[in-house]
């Protein structure tokens, strides 16, 4: 079964502008991008594991991506090395708003058995905002994608509040100057 995130209810099945909406959230709530910030590979080999069809992530919709352009959830291992910081913080502002950050594993939480080298500088949250954390050292597949649907929720609650406002302060864009009406 494929489940969308769909910031409100489609009322007018002939409206152009919610489908647009419609097809807008589709295609952006879903892409996840990988960002290794340092860890000891365990985190990512079990993110692998978790993306074969044996766990099959696809049946919820999401997907890895290459670029953090496209992504809507950021899916950090760490712990965050010193090497990374900026890395770590590019990826960051090129994702669009709004999106959704999880840091994965011990280390990603709080830098884990690497947290007093001298390479490392912290957990995820200590550098970018956290919004979920998946515990584990490492993390089953299983929990990963627990931890992904999680971060589906948050999203829902963001597109939410991202739609309202967007409301409140735009005038009816497709109708006045697309469809020229
Ligand atoms: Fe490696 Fe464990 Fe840290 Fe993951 S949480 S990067 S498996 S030490």
């Amino acid at each position: 079964m494929k489940t969308y995130v769909v910031p409100q209810e489609i009322t007018d099945a002939n409206s152009l502008e919610q489908k647009l909406e419609l097809l807008k959230h589709i295609g952006r709530s879903f892409s996840v991008y990988r960002i290794d910030c340092g860890s000891c590979n365990g985190c990512e080999i079990e993110i692998f594991a978790a993306i074969t069809p044996m766990w099959d992530p696809e049946r919820f919709g999401f997907k890895l991506v290459a670029n953090p352009r496209h992504a809507d959830i950021l899916l950090c291992t760490g712990p965050v090395t010193r090497q990374m910081y900026y890395p770590l913080l590019r990826a960051y502002e090129a994702a669009p708003d709004p999106k959704i950050v999880v840091a994965l594993g011990a280390c990603g939480a709080t830098g884990g058995i690497f947290y007093d080298a001298y390479s490392v500088l912290s957990g995820i949250d200590k550098i970018i905002p956290v919004d979920v954390y998946i515990p584990g050292c490492p993390p089953h597949p299983a929990s990963i994608i627990y931890g992904l649907t999680t971060a589906l929720g948050v999203m829902e609650q963001r597109l939410q509040k991202v739609s309202f406002e967007h409301d409140s302060e735009m005038p009816p864009l497709v109708k006045d100057s697309v469809i020229g009406n």
